[in-house]
């Protein structure tokens, strides 16, 4: 048994085995044979370690007559170390009953441990000898059986160096019972979609998918943000019981409060909506209390299909949205985000720093075409229900105006077309770039709403990436800088009458949720499933416990000392809060 800490992403346990998903992903399930089976499985090996030499004398003859001597002595070493493996890998075949692809898997991920303490450089190139081999045995073992991680035939927790937010987003909810990575940040939007998915997941655990093989068993707490490796027996039933208390406190909390009011307990009354990035996560958001969409990320329309979506694609998923939400509660489409950790399109070149690129609406100005077939859309299915517009990455007024000015022209072409628009809908903008938060109170003349895009703000703020996870200390939200940006935005948009919301990361995490109260918001947008403890939150406290307890915060100075300032707070409330 061993443990493992990375940084939890998204609450919740999972239980079962691995699936790791390598560059060549072959099935390898955690499979044992009969003591019968013992010698036709060494043979099984015997046949396919000669079939990897075969390969590598193959492709060593190849390069002999290409190539220098170099290369050959490479492929020359990599035959005598599989001959070398294949004796240990027999050893565990015989001594557990394991099938020949487990035991291969397993030996050679554990030869590749037994280097961990050695100097990086100097176990480098034995570490790629031992990949190269196992991926030439598994062939021979397994031929090319590859499985999709978006078709899976059984449940498992996804092992993988990284997935892309498109990946988590394609993968089979039945199937995938958590998710574990070695990249990654708590607001990288593969982090953002597991937890909207509701899918417990950690990230950030180093050297992962080189530790564990497919089949192996995992304990997965993506509250705490650990994973147990080969858990004993009174572990898994430990976690087994608090896998069943975490899903019926769930279950129990939102079904106690999703039909009451998110009211502070002095009658204020607060607005609760969810963040999702595909409209059939709509369903899930009501059952959990939402009162509609605060963020809907367009951008995955993009990241799914081969090349750009139509303008008819867009009218489907606005108008499916808008059917599910029904005409009254409110929908916040905001324009495609592309760039940065959401790949950018095909066709688009990458840039050696995509976040701070052509990212968002830089994007959409510089291509026009793709961002008027969008408002097209939008302008379209508005008339339909309570759609509004928001415009993500503003870092100026003139951004505002430029965006204004497309809108316009995009109108009138459709009103000339004939179609039956309705009113232009609202216009609101992230206030995620430092420059557009210090202009807020300027800015809040030429817009209708705000919503504070924390995960951008705090990374560009305090120059943290946030999906990698080696600065993930640094990325601070309690951060006074911060908490300072936040308080001058909530004032800026409320003393102008113009609504402000806080749709990043920080406004669904329970221990942010009285700090934000007290500094006078009223919106929050969040994961679905945070829903049901904010609301809880909201309705223990009077609005002057709220602010009383900002005012202390802001007073701590230190964004580790104001944390844990909150944290205890909140624990008062909510015991279970981590
Ligand atoms: C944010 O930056 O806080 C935000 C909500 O947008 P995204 O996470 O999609 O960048
Ligand atoms: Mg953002």
């Amino acid at each position: 048994m061993e443990i493992r800490k990375g940084i939890g992403v998204s609450p919740g346990f999972a239980i079962g085995e691995v699936h790791v998903l390598t560059d060549e992903e072959f099935v390898i399930s955690r499979k044992s044979v009969t003591d019968a089976e013992v010698a036709a499985e060494i043979a099984r090996l015997e046949r396919a370690s000669r079939n990897a030499v075969a390969e590598l004398s193959s492709q060593l003859q190849k390069m002999s007559r290409r190539v220098g001597q170099s290369v050959v002595r490479i492929l020359q070493a990599h035959i005598e170390l599989l001959s070398d493996i294949r004796g240990k890998i027999a050893e565990e075949i015989r001594r557990n009953r394991y099938s020949a692809e487990y035991a291969t898997s397993r030996t050679l991920k554990g030869e590749m441990k037994k280097l961990d303490s050695a100097p990086r450089e100097w176990v480098q190139p034995i570490l790629q000898d031992l990949a190269q081999i196992g991926k030439a045995l598994l062939r021979a073992l397994l031929g090319n059986r590859h499985e999709d991680a978006g078709r899976l035939s059984r449940k498992v927790v996804i092992v993988a160096h990284d997935l892309s937010p498109a990946q988590t987003l394609a993968l089979d909810r039945d199937k995938v019972l958590g998710i574990v990575t070695e990249v990654g940040g708590a607001t990288s939007h593969t982090a953002i979609v597991a937890a909207s998915l509701g899918i417990p997941a950690t990230v950030g655990i180093e050297g992962i998918t080189r530790d564990m093989t497919s089949g192996d068993r995992v304990i997965l707490d993506g509250g705490a943000g650990t994973i147990i490796i080969d858990p004993d027996e009174p572990t898994l039933k430990r976690y087994q019981a608090m896998e069943r208390n975490f899903q019926v406190m769930e279950q129990k909390l939102s079904r106690e409060l999703r039909e009451l009011p998110a009211v502070t307990r002095d009658g204020t009354e607060i607005e609760l909506f969810a963040n999702i990035e595909t409209p059939e996560e709509i369903p899930a958001a009501l059952a959990h209390g939402a009162e509609g969409i605060g963020l809907y990320r367009t951008e995955f329309l993009y990241l799914r299909g081969s090349g750009l979506p139509s303008e008819q694609t867009h009218v489907e998923a606005y108008r499916r949205a808008v059917a599910l939400l029904g005409p009254r509660r409110r929908l916040v489409i905001r324009t495609l985000d592309l760039g940065a950790d959401k790949m950018p399109i095909n066709g688009i070149e990458a840039e050696t720093n995509p976040h701070l690129g052509t990212r968002a609406i830089r994007l959409c100005f510089e291509r026009p075409d793709i961002f008027k077939t969008q408002l097209r859309a939008i302008l379209k299915v508005s008339a339909l229900g309570n759609v509004e517009l928001m415009i993500p990455m503003i870092s100026s007024l003139d951004e505002i105006d430029r965006v204004k000015e497309i809108l316009d022209g995009v109108r009138l072409d459709l009103l000339r077309e004939g179609e039956a628009i309705g009113e232009m809908p609202k216009l609101g903008i992230m206030v995620e770039v430092p420059s557009a938060a210090l202009m807020a109170d300027v800015l809040a003349d030429h817009v209708d709403f705000f919503s504070v895009g924390t995960n951008d703000l705090i990374a560009y703020t305090l120059a943290v990436d946030r999906t990698n996870e080696r600065v993930a200390p640094l990325y601070q939200p309690a951060h006074p800088a911060i908490l300072r940006l936040l308080a001058a935005v909530i004032e800026a948009g409320t003393s102008k009458g113009k609504g402000v919301s806080v749709c990043g990361e920080m406004s669904g995490d329970v221990n942010f949720t009285l700090l934000l109260l007290g500094m006078g918001l009223r919106t929050f947008s969040v994961v679905p499933p945070a829903i049901p403890e904010i609301k809880k939150i909201i309705r223990s406290v009077t609005l002057a416990e709220a602010k009383s307890l900002a005012e202390q915060a802001f007073k701590l100075g230190d964004a580790r000392k104001t944390a844990e300032f909150l944290r205890q707070e909140t624990q008062k409330i909510l015991p279970d809060a981590s």
